[in-house]
């Protein structure tokens, strides 16, 4: 019984860290970490908390590196709607 218990510990962790820590700034590897030392749960929730990864970077500009919601070159989000204050650099 023990030993189910384990593995699912284990198996729920490394799915947290695969589904949600992976997408995340915070990362597979720190979210397992966190997962197996704190519990699943609180793994879960610091994840989740996690700031976001843009993995297609922006889609108006091309800019791969954009992590934020909103573009740091363009300032469009992924709807192409403006940063709320971003006044665009029109050259
Ligand atoms: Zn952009």
């Amino acid at each position: 019984m023990q030993y189910i218990l384990i593995l699912f510990y284990f198996g729920l962790s490394f799915l947290i860290a695969l589904k949600i820590g992976k997408h995340k700034a915070l990362g597979f590897w720190l979210t397992l970490v966190f997962c197996l030392v704190l519990s699943p749960f609180f793994g879960y929730l610091i994840a989740a908390n996690s700031r976001q990864i843009n993995e297609k970077g922006c889609p108006w500009c091309g800019n791969k590196y954009n992590e934020a919601e909103y573009c740091g070159i363009c300032g469009k989000n992924e709807n192409g709607n403006f940063r709320p204050g971003f006044v665009p650099d029109i050259k």
